[in-house]
């Protein structure tokens, strides 16, 4: 049924000689199902239908709202309450508490697909997942009851703030102040871009008890709340403009103990076990939907797009058949390394390190690569102030920029394949 009305979907975009596909975002989204439905023969049963129901939400409310998300710099509100309603902000979250329990494959799969409807959305969703997996590694009954039910259930976005303004990249390396305070924590500093700023429901920050040595940190919940915390300047992104992803200022903001996540100074094994992996899977496959969604965008572009004096498509072009070859290899192949990545990971492998290292920056350089290229199939559509190619790429260079970097993680890819320490 649902192949059918795709089909059909599909030949109506095929009637148009010359559609502005730049700007037509459903009309290329529904090249892109098919190929994601390629891919989801090799996934498990559950991250299928998981995937699936990511399809449909995309289609229904993120691929219409995309350019009036990036146009007026807005964060994605009622598209992650569509996510929610298709039950699917609890992808990390075990399942007596409501949640789906699923890992690194999943993440990918469903990110992936959301990224080609709106990246924006798909970034806040996979900081909400990341964070929501750093919650549940070492989780207490404060922690389910207060923050993992609630996700579940679709009633609680949360973020990520690691990073801050005055140890930039390296986010490692938290100087945000914790001091033991009436049988809690008071925290004072700063954050730096923050996704899902001054919206997010809480935060999982990182801080320092101690004088911030790398590693040398602990993750503490923040509600949004709480007293002493101030959101300054609203996002205003070249890209991921939808994403509010803004500083934040916290002056003697107490919480409880109890939002401590696992022990101080244990956050080693969170960096490794969840932070990372979770982490740069989410931004691989957001990054990998974005180079996806520019490839589909110039593939309809060029089989429609034909010259009134010799008749031809552009894809009769022997030199655009061939740039379509290439970057359909670079996409795969950065899909197969991601898919790799976060299949050892869910099974524990030691082999997984280093494909989940490399996946976030191979993610990068595709996106850009492959939105760059776009933009010069797409021809004078696409060079549009606004057209889908531009957003695609303003939004596919946030990857160079956000920590840990292309050229930090190629680093870490490299220790780790000669058996170095990563720090
Ligand atoms: C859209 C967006 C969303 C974000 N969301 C979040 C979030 O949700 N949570 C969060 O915690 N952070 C988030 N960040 C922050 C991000 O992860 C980075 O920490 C931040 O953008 C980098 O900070 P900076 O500009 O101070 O970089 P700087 O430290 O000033 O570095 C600038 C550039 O120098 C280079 N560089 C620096 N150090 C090294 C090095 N050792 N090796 C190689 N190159 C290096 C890199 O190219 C880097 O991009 C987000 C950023 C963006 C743009």
């Amino acid at each position: 049924m649902r192949l059918l009305a795709l089909a059909s979907f599909e030949s109506s975009c095929d009637e148009q000689l010359q559609p502005p596909v730049f700007k037509r975002s459903s009309c290329y989204f529904c090249s892109s199902v098919k190929l994601a439905d390629m891919v989801s023969h090799d996934l498990p049963a559950a991250v299928a239908h998981l995937q699936q129901t990511a399809e449909t939400v995309a289609l229904e409310s993120l691929v219409g709202c995309a350019e009036d998300t990036d146009r007026l710099a807005r964060w994605p509100a009622e598209q992650l309450r569509a996510i929610a309603a298709a039950e699917l902000m609890g992808l990390h979250v075990p399942r007596n508490l409501g949640g789906h329990e699923q890992g690194l494959t999943a993440l990918v799969a469903v990110t992936e697909t959301l990224a080609k409807g709106c990246a924006s959305t798909a970034m806040c969703y996979g900081m909400h997942c990341v964070a929501s997996a750093v919650i549940a590694a070492k989780r207490t009954s404060f922690h389910e009851e207060n923050f993992l039910r609630p996700i579940a259930e679709g009633q609680h976005v949360t973020s990520l703030a690691l990073s801050e303004g005055g140890t930039g990249a390296h986010f490692y390396i938290p100087q945000l102040k914790m001091t033991h305070a009436d049988g809690g924590y008071r925290l004072n500093g700063s954050k730096h871009f923050v996704t899902s700023g001054g919206e997010a429901d809480s935060f999982v920050a990182s801080g320092t008890t101690g004088d911030g040595d790398a590693g040398q940190f602990s993750c503490i919940l923040l509600p949004k709340q709480a007293r002493g915390i101030t959101w300054l300047e609203p996002w205003q992104g070249v890209g991921m403009r939808g994403n509010s992803s803004r500083n934040v200022n916290l002056e003697d903001v107490s919480v409880s103990e109890e939002h401590l996540l696992g022990s101080e100074g244990d956050q080693i094994w969170y960096v490794f076990e969840v932070v990372a992996p979770y982490f740069s899977m989410a931004m691989a496959a957001v990054y990998l939907g974005i180079a996806q969604a520019a490839l589909d965008a110039a593939t309809q572009h060029i089989q429609t797009r034909r010259h009134a004096h010799s008749g031809q498509a552009l894809s009769d072009e022997p030199l655009i058949q061939h740039k379509v070859g290439e970057l359909w290899m670079e996409v795969e192949r950065t899909r197969r390394l991601i898919y790799h990545g976060a299949l050892l990971g869910d099974n524990g492998s030691p082999r997984a390190l280093t494909p989940i290292l490399a996946a976030k920056a191979a993610a990068g350089e595709t996106a850009v690569k492959v939105t760059n290229e776009a933009m010069s199939l797409g021809g004078g559509l696409a060079y549009r102030e606004n057209s889908l190619g531009a957003r695609l790429l303003r939004d596919a260079r946030a990857a160079h920029v956000m920590a840990p970097n292309t050229e930090m993680l190629k680093l870490w890819t490299g220790r780790a394949v000669l058996g170095l320490p990563l720090l």
